[in-house]
């Protein structure tokens, strides 16, 4: 991309930016969670209306499709889709600000709202100069993805199809990066996320005499320690995996053995295949150390999101247009996957494309010490959504140039 292009760029992006930051706001103080997001679907809606996009709403959940067809398509233009997650988190919210959420008990504290408001700064910036746009622009407004799988069900409804999608790129927010960076890297950007169900079963009995009964505690304790044991053992250090066992439960007072003890964790992945031994292992070691013990042990999985992993060119591809449009000091691959998990993932398995973060810590904060996403009291630098704006029509101008 050439520099005057860059600039025009990000001065059309700096020139909607009072519209997203209006809009960022306004579903800032009216979060929805979930799946069913019918204010957040109604307020994108309206916000398309008039930029002679094709709109179309989902059937099974509040999702938004828009495509821009640009005026050089022809018949052989390629499709790229923009993706923004629309939905909120179940949490109150500590930050004061004066467009606080105004619902009890949920926060946009992941910053899906300035995704929307972005995509939408995009689209605006996009249609003013379809004209010159070779190809199609998908916008993707998807909820549930905290959590809800949203972006498989949007699959499922053919977000990838009519037209086929050749490309897909995703943003998100990070207050722990610089304000006005991007970056990603090629291969594993996030991991999976499973939850763990652990129950071990002995035999309860007078806390005086655990030899007359079986004491499932010390073993439970047991299978604790082993599951960390074989994370940093039997697991790759260059694949790594996370077990976190975040909930212990049994027993209910001193002078009593209970029967049962019930543990709920997480596994995190950068890989299918790492993510497979460490089910198999956790399944061997938690029955294998009750059995040991004359006990059972119970494992269940229930299966989150895959690995996000991007495609090497297409993250090479981003990171050379982020260089040209907001300079290479404005640019840092990310160093190493993050353990969090992104149903993004889905779209990744299904075409290449990748994830980037954009930089918004607060002015006048370090990143590595502003409130990170999902706190209470996460803020943005709002001035940074210019410099997501202005990604976004870079990577779908360059992509289909
Ligand atoms: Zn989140
Ligand atoms: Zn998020």
């Amino acid at each position: 991309m050439a520099t005057t292009e860059a600039t025009e760029l990000l001065d059309d992006a700096r020139g909607v930016l009072p519209e997203v930051v209006a809009l960022r706001r306004e579903m800032h103080r009216h979060p929805e969670l979930g799946l069913e997001l019918p204010r957040t679907q109604q307020t994108i809606v309206a916000a398309l209306d008039g930029l002679g996009l094709e709109v179309r709403t989902g059937s099974s959940v509040s999702s938004v499709v828009a495509d821009l067809e640009g005026g050089r398509s022809g018949r052989d233009g390629r499709t790229v889709l923009l993706r923004a997650d629309m939905d909120a988190l179940p949490m109150p919210e500590d930050t004061g600000l004066d467009f606080a959420s105004e619902v009890d008990g949920a926060m946009h504290a992941c910053g899906h709202d300035s995704h929307v408001a972005m995509l939408i700064g995009a689209a605006r910036v996009l249609a003013s100069r379809r004209d010159a746009l070779p190809g199609r622009v998908r916008f993707m407004f998807q909820p549930g993805e905290e959590g809800f799988h949203g972006a498989r069900s949007m699959i499922e409804e053919g977000v990838l199809e009519r037209p086929n999608v050749d490309g897909v790129f995703a943003l998100h927010v990070s207050p722990n990066l610089p304000s006005g960076s991007v970056s990603t890297r090629p291969g594993p950007a996030l991991a999976s996320a499973d939850i763990l169900e652990i129950v071990v079963t002995g035999q309860g009995g007078h806390a005086s005499t655990p030899y007359l009964a079986n004491d499932p505690m010390p073993v439970a304790a047991e299978i604790v320690q082993a599951l960390q044991v074989f994370a940093t053992r039997r697991i790759n250090t260059f694949d790594p995996i996370v077990i976190t066992i975040t909930k212990i439960r049994a027993g209910t007072t001193n002078n009593v053995i209970p029967e049962q003890v019930k543990m709920l964790g997480t596994l995190r992945a950068v890989s299918e295949s790492s993510r497979k031994i460490a089910l198999a292992g956790i399944k061997r070691l938690t029955t294998g150390i009750a059995a040991a013990h004359e006990m059972r042990a119970e494992f269940a999985v229930t299966p989150g999101y895959p690995p996000t992993i991007n495609d090497k060119d297409f993250a090479g591809f981003v990171a050379r247009v982020a260089v040209d449009l907001l300079g290479e000091r404005s640019y840092a691959e990310m160093p190493a996957p993050i353990m969090g998990a992104e149903d993004f993932s889905y779209v990744l398995r299904e075409r290449p494309g990748a994830m980037a973060f954009l930089g918004v810590c607060p002015p006048g904060q370090q990143p590595m010490r502003a409130h990170s996403c999902h706190s209470n009291r996460m803020t943005i630098d709002e001035d940074a959504l210019a410099a997501g704006v202005a990604l976004h029509c870079a990577i779908a101008l360059e992509y289909l140039s």
